[in-house]
């Protein structure tokens, strides 16, 4: 990758926000379950770090997306994971497919708002019975008249407490799993959507998430991302933006963990010697920090590709795989240095440590992207038939 002085730029924007903006919060936010969102991303929306890839015309910067890969990583600064989810969901999950296929109206009433941070989105695609098996989702939105009617249930669904707006995959037709399923802008003040409780998560605490319930709602067609029985397919491809961003979301947060635990390392001492000083230690953080420099250049990758225009669904894959995995690794050595104090609920390990878990099951577990990976290399086994 070749960053420019915008890239630069950008990069001391979004981390002069984070300093000033989230991380002095990120305790309370935390404690709380939540966090101001719309005042937040207002705030973002002012200095146009929530469109950063999306088109002029509605309001973006009109950046290709390695920019959003800058910005990305520099979130991964916040003191908490919850925050940076939160926008990642309105940058790279819920907007992109609008964004790429949606009408001038549906983007005139949804992305430019999402863009100056005036609404909220949230992506509405897991269901209790059918996370990984995307296919295997039942809410339904039949035609009636010029609507659809939406009946289901939508589960885990981060910012929907909030939300203005659900991009919604929903099954449009009785046809084959792959060919019935379209994308739907949901407005979340419609009669007939309700939530559970906000969910008592491991980590991501000051994220919000809940069950949302679509019982009869009304939305009119118009309000269909591109055309009808596409919707698997521009998942599939707003996936894709989601992977990498998470990839590239995590990498300074691990770089932190490092860093955090070098000094800690520094100042604890044990048997009259600090421990750092103990060799096991010390080579084992710079293996750690090593990996951290192998997904950066993995995730760069990716994303050259796709600012190529590209397919990346095999490096973005492999990246997601080597964040989650390399998230849990960093995590927990660190934690262990730290002792007793790292297992306190408060300790920013302890934190990383729940927080981070998360890359490994969200938006893909790590053994989907491990099918994707094979099925690219022509490894995984055909569905048996008799
Ligand atoms: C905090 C949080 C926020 C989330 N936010 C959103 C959101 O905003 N929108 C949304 O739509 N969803 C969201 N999700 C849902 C998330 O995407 C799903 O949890 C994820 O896709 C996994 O689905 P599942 O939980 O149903 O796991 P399951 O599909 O039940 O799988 C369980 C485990 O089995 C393993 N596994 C699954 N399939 C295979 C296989 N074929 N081979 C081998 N092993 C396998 C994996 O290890 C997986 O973790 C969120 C989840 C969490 C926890």
């Amino acid at each position: 990758m070749n960053f420019t002085t915008e890239h630069e730029a950008l990069r001391k924007t979004v981390r002069d926000f984070v300093e000033k903006e989230i991380n002095p919060y990120c305790d309370e936010w935390e404690n709380a379950g939540e966090f101001p969102i719309h005042e937040l991303f207002k705030k973002m929306g002012n200095l146009g770090l929530l469109g950063i890839q999306k088109p002029e015309e509605y309001g973006g910067m009109g950046l290709d997306y390695s920019y959003n890969l800058v910005a990305a990583e520099e979130l991964g600064m916040a003191k908490c994971g919850g925050v940076p989810l939160a926008v990642g969901v309105q940058t790279d999950m819920c907007t992109p497919a609008i964004a790429r296929f949606g009408s001038d109206e549906l983007k005139r009433d949804f992305l430019a708002p999402a863009i100056t941070g005036d609404m909220v989105g949230c992506i509405g695609v897991s269901e209790v019975g059918a996370g990984s098996d995307v296919a295997g989702m039942k809410t339904s939105a039949k035609k009636d008249g010029d609507d659809y009617v939406i009946n289901g249930a939508k589960m885990w669904i981060t910012n929907s407490p909030k939300a203005d707006f659900m991009c919604l995959l929903a099954n449009t037709s009785d046809d084959k799993p792959h060919k019935n399923k379209s994308l739907i802008v949901v407005p979340m003040n419609s009669p007939g959507i309700s939530f559970s409780p906000h969910l008592n998560k491991l980590g991501m605490r000051s994220s919000e998430t809940a069950q949302v319930f679509l019982d009869d709602v009304r939305v009119p067609q118009r309000n269909r991302i591109g055309a009808e029985g596409t919707g698997f397919m521009m998942q599939m491809l707003q996936f894709q933006e989601e992977r990498m961003w998470g990839a590239a979301n995590v990498i300074k947060a691990l770089e932190n963990c490092v860093t955090q635990t070098i000094e800690y390392c520094r100042e604890r001492k044990t048997f009259g010697q600090p421990l750092i000083d103990n060799q096991y230690i010390h080579f084992r953080l710079a293996e750690l920090q090593t990996e951290i420099e192998a997904l950066r250049a993995l995730t760069y990758q990716a994303c050259e590709l796709h600012v190529q225009g590209k397919d990346a669904t095999r490096l973005a894959s492999m990246a997601k795989l080597k964040a989650g995995r390399l998230g849990r690794e960093v995590t927990d050595t660190c934690l262990q240095y730290w002792g007793g104090n790292g297992y306190m609920w408060e300790n920013p390990l302890a934190r990383a440590y729940r927080d981070v878990r998360l890359v490994s099951i969200g938006g893909g577990a790590d053994e989907i992207m491990l099918g994707i990976i094979c099925k690219l290399m022509g490894t995984l086994p055909g569905k048996k038939r008799d």
